[in-house]
């Protein structure tokens, strides 16, 4: 992080910080999240000194509301400071950050570390997107396989581990799953429901992959087996390889092996989430750390969790 951002009011001001979430959640001016009331003559800020800052009061509906009413930061006792120093953390170490390394970077217990990040995962996930690719793009989709699943004791193989598939454009965002096994028929709808038809397709020459080209503007396969690396091709010129895919597993499973040291079967959404959060919103596509926090924060409405069960190790 570069002094400047240090310096940055979010991560030190109280107010600067709640200022900083209230312009992304409302960026035309407060919301009644209770009623949808957003007449400004009809919203008043209650700023007595018992009234906690930032309280709205909705005339509507007689309600009362802060701008995380209804995101990950409802209900939190952690302050808005930390939280905007735990998105800009996680939203720029390449490889994530350990709940233990925040814990005593931000000065929380790590219990409550634990859970912010996990909201912060939450956050970054984003779902019903418009398909990826499209005329002249190349997406290339691969498989890999990470940490073990509950109740499997062999080692040997794969059948023992979870298994992701992804989608990564060159150039682009990347798309990743926790997928139930490695058959074309869990892998076709998800590649389907993701992908524009006019996307040039590049994989291994799994079986699996075989038809693609029926289904999208072409597709290329690379023969891993027969130490093939890619190649370009003869007429349109494009290198065929699995690159781009392969840089991101090896970002991806440096920092799961590295960094988290595997997680359950349950959270790996929320990881892969991470990961394709970090991968999609890089620097080489423009975006830097501010916009990336300020992204986190966007994805942060509507995401409201409660999942602090009684007894629930922050370990599972
Ligand atoms: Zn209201």
């Amino acid at each position: 992080m570069s002094t400047a951002d240090i310096q940055d009011p979010r991560f030190t001001d109280e107010t600067a910080a709640r200022e900083a979430l209230e312009n992304i959640v409302w960026p035309n001016g407060p919301v009644c999240p209770h009623c949808g009331n957003a007449d400004a003559d009809k919203l008043a800020k209650l700023e007595t000194k018992s009234a906690r800052p930032g309280l709205y009061y909705c005339n509507e509906c007689k309600g009362q509301f802060t701008a995380t009413v209804g995101t990950i930061f409802e209900h939190s006792k952690i302050p808005l400071t930390k939280w905007w120093l735990a998105m800009h953390l996680l939203g720029s170490s390449k490889k994530g950050i350990s709940s233990h390394q925040l814990h005593r970077m931000l000065g929380v217990s790590y219990k409550s570390t634990w859970f912010m990040t996990h909201r912060i995962r939450e956050a970054m996930r984003v779902g019903g997107l418009a398909p990826m690719g499209g005329d002249g793009s190349i997406v290339e989709i691969d498989e890999s396989f990470i940490g073990r699943k509950a109740g499997f004791e062999v080692k040997q193989g794969t059948g023992h581990k979870n298994a992701v598939l992804t989608l990564v454009e060159r150039g682009g965002s990347a798309r990743s799953f926790h997928i139930s096994e490695v058959t074309k028929a869990e892998i076709m709808p998800i590649v389907r429901a993701n992908l524009d038809r006019e996307s040039h397709v590049m994989t291994d020459e799994a079986a699996r992959y075989a038809k693609l080209g029926d289904e999208f503007a072409d597709h290329h396969a690379v023969d891993h087996l027969r130490g093939e690396y890619g190649y370009t091709d003869r007429v349109t010129r494009v290198k065929v390889n699995t690159n781009t895919i392969e840089g991101y597993y090896s970002i991806f499973k440096r920092g799961m092996k590295g960094v988290y040291q595997h997680c359950s079967e349950k959270h790996l959404h929320r990881y892969l989430a991470e990961f394709d959060f970090r991968y999609s919103n890089r620097v080489k596509r423009g975006v830097h750390d501010v916009e990336r926090a300020a992204k986190i924060v966007e994805g942060a409405k509507g995401k409201r969790l409660v999942y602090r069960r009684p007894n629930e190790s922050p370990l599972a």
